[in-house]
């Protein structure tokens, strides 16, 4: 099949096979040539939940190939059928299995619903079957519902708190700048967001693990957070989403704090384009300038240099901030980078856009996601989109 992408706003319903690939050969080089770590007591059997896409792959990756680890990935995508592909997600993960099984380092791969019991159950049984126990988890899930253990059904939302709230945007295909207004939420939809997004399903992997004998005294678990200047605090810290991650927060104490020795962390990451981001409202435009900013300054990361410098520099052991945080986002929020993008903010429109922001890099990434625009990649030849995971179980 010709595989071309087709994007519905923030959204591409299809994936190219040899582009994933070599997105995530790209990722393991990046790794294989930083300096290997000399940290003693890295873990050596790590679990990734949501390890397809964004933060999580790039966990996985930089798991495997900065201090060797075994990974067992949990993902939540579909296989291409022959007359459609499969999700990126898929294609990522059959390539991180492909090449480090041929480099000789565990990796398996549990697809199905993160938050179900059924898959909670199949991963720890894997885990007790083939390596007894973990020593640590990271927790990289970012999804637009969670159904319970009854059928019910929550829905995460993007919203502002207590008013409506409107900003620039960006319409990254048109490359359109235009003001949008995003209505407060309600109560109902604030506690669903957190259901979802917050650090409930977190602590109940743990707690199942732990009740499991299936992790070990003082591992460590890790999850994913954000908190931006303020151009974007009505969206995201003090939105809806803002209080799934205070409720993230509030679980690390929990987790940390309770017997069995796990330790729990949350980690400030940059803003980066992956699938979840680009559906926030104003944040599209914010990250193309900050890109700019941050490439001009010689200082861009991605997920994978993020990844990185996480295990190399801020976990082992941790560096936290007066918060508690292991603060990623420590480029992105320095003040010279954020005066800057703040002044862009405040000129950029639609005629200067190209000159002020980098909404061609922004696009690009979005495409690379779902593995378009990669170069060495010849998109007019035929590819095979049916192909299997190595070892996948559901
Ligand atoms: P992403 O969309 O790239 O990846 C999310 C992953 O979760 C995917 O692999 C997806 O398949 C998986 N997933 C979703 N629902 C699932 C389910 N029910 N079961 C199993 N897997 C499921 O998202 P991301 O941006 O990498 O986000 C990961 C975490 O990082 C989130 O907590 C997010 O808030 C945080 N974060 C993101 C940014 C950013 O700018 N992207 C910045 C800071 C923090």
């Amino acid at each position: 099949m010709i595989v071309t992408p087709k994007i519905r706003g923030f959204i591409c319903t299809t994936a190219h096979p040899e582009g994933c690939y070599e997105n995530v050969r790209s990722q393991i080089e990046y790794v294989k040539s930083q300096p290997k770590l000399k940290i003693p007591d890295t873990p050596e059997k790590v679990l990734v939940i949501g390890a397809s896409m964004g933060y999580g792959l790039a966990s996985r990756i930089a798991a495997a190939y900065s201090f060797n680890a075994a990974t067992i990935g949990v993902i939540f995508d579909k296989k291409g059928d022959g007359k459609r592909t499969g999700t990126a997600g898929w294609y990522n993960t059959a390539a991180f299995e492909k090449i480090a099984h041929t480099d000789g380092i565990y990796a398996k791969t549990i697809n199905g619903d993160a938050f179900s019991d059924k898959i909670k159950e199949k991963t720890i049984s894997l885990i007790k079957k083939d390596s007894g126990k973990v020593d640590a988890v990271i927790y990289s899930l970012a999804a637009p519902r969670r159904t319970g253990s009854i059928g019910e059904v929550y829905t995460s939302c993007l919203k502002t708190i207590g008013e409506e709230y409107t900003n620039k945007t960006v319409d990254i295909n048109s490359r359109t700048v235009y003001n949008v207004t995003i209505p407060p939420a309600t109560d109902e939809e604030i506690a669903h967001t957190v259901k979802v997004m917050g650090g409930e399903d977190w602590k109940e992997w743990i707690d199942r693990l732990l009740k499991a004998d299936a992790i070990t005294e003082n591992a460590v678990t890790i999850a994913y957070s954000y908190i931006g200047p303020e151009i974007t605090h009505p969206m995201y810290t003090n939105g809806t989403i803002g209080q799934a991650k205070n409720h993230l927060v509030k679980t690390a104490k929990e987790i940390t704090g309770e017997p069995g020795g796990i330790k729990a962390f949350v980690s400030v990451n940059k803003a980066l384009v992956t699938q979840s981001s680009s559906a926030i409202p104003v944040v599209p435009l914010y990250i193309s300038i900050l890109f700019k900013v941050m490439k001009e300054k010689g200082i861009h990361e991605g997920c994978i240099e993020q990844m990185h410098r996480l295990f190399a520099e801020k976990l082992f052991p941790p560096v936290l901030d007066e918060s508690g945080l292991i603060r990623l986002d420590d480029l992105e929020m320095r003040q010279d980078v954020q005066s800057r993008v703040l002044e862009i903010w405040n000129t950029v429109n639609n005629d200067n856009l190209e000159e002020y922001a980098d909404a061609a890099g922004y696009l690009n990434d979005f495409e690379e996601l779902f593995g378009f625009g990669i170069k060495g990649v010849d998109y007019g030849k035929d590819t095979a989109v049916d192909g299997g995971i190595e070892s996948i179980d559901g």
